[in-house]
This record gives C-alpha cells, sequence and structure tokens, in this order.
C-alpha cells in the first residue's frame, strides 16, 4: 500500500510542471506571448486575415524592442521571419543584453 501511495503522489507532481516556453530570439524561457510576424495593421491592410499571420513565441523584452526599434511596414515587409530579425546588428547586441537580464516574473498566472 505504502508503494502505491508514493507512485501516485509523483505522478500528480510531473502534471504539474507544465513545459515552459522559449522565446525565438533570446532563448529564454518562460511564459511566452505570440508574435505576428507581420503587424497586425500592417497584414490588414495587404488582405491578409489575422490567423493566417504566422506567429512565434517571444518574451515581451524582445517584442517591446522589436516594436521600439522598427517600424509596422519594416517589420511587415523586411523583418518576416525569425531569421531576418537575427541578422539585424541592433537585434543580435539587444539579445546578448537581455540573455543576461532576469526574466520578469510578475505576469499573471492562469
Ligand atoms: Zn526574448
Amino acid at each position: 500500500m505504502g508503494r502505491k501511495d508514493r507512485e501516485q503522489a509523483s505522478w500528480v507532481e510531473d502534471t504539474r510542471t507544465e513545459p515552459l516556453d522559449v522565446c525565438v530570439l533570446c532563448g529564454r524561457e518562460g511564459e511566452m506571448t505570440d508574435h505576428h510576424l507581420v503587424p497586425k495593421s500592417q497584414g490588414r491592410r495587404q488582405g491578409v486575415k489575422l490567423g493566417e499571420i504566422p506567429t512565434v513565441k517571444m518574451c515581451a523584452a524582445c517584442q517591446g524592442f522589436l516594436s521600439k526599434t522598427f517600424s509596422n511596414s519594416q517589420l511587415a515587409n523586411e523583418l518576416n521571419t525569425v531569421e531576418a530579425i537575427r541578422e539585424r546588428e541592433e537585434v543580435q547586441k539587444f539579445v546578448k543584453w537581455v540573455q543576461k537580464q532576469p526574466l520578469s516574473r510578475g505576469v499573471r498566472v492562469h
């Protein structure tokens, strides 16, 4: 009986550990949000439905950096793939810096 109890306990524990998402740019793990590779307003202008815009998992810091550094039309036309974003020198500098920063845990847990 004692052994059965232990088995069940470890099983319950396993289900509580959910896999963490990884940011496509800085590679930090945590709660990520969906980043639309084409800004939603630009997609609408080009007649692309919201559901058809590819998304990637990205942390809030990287998302904020992109929207602050590049215009929506730059993002839509030149930086609409992860590879293109990674090639930018500004991004590489930012990623190097942000990788040393702790990922904010202040986000709401659902
Ligand atoms: Zn990131």
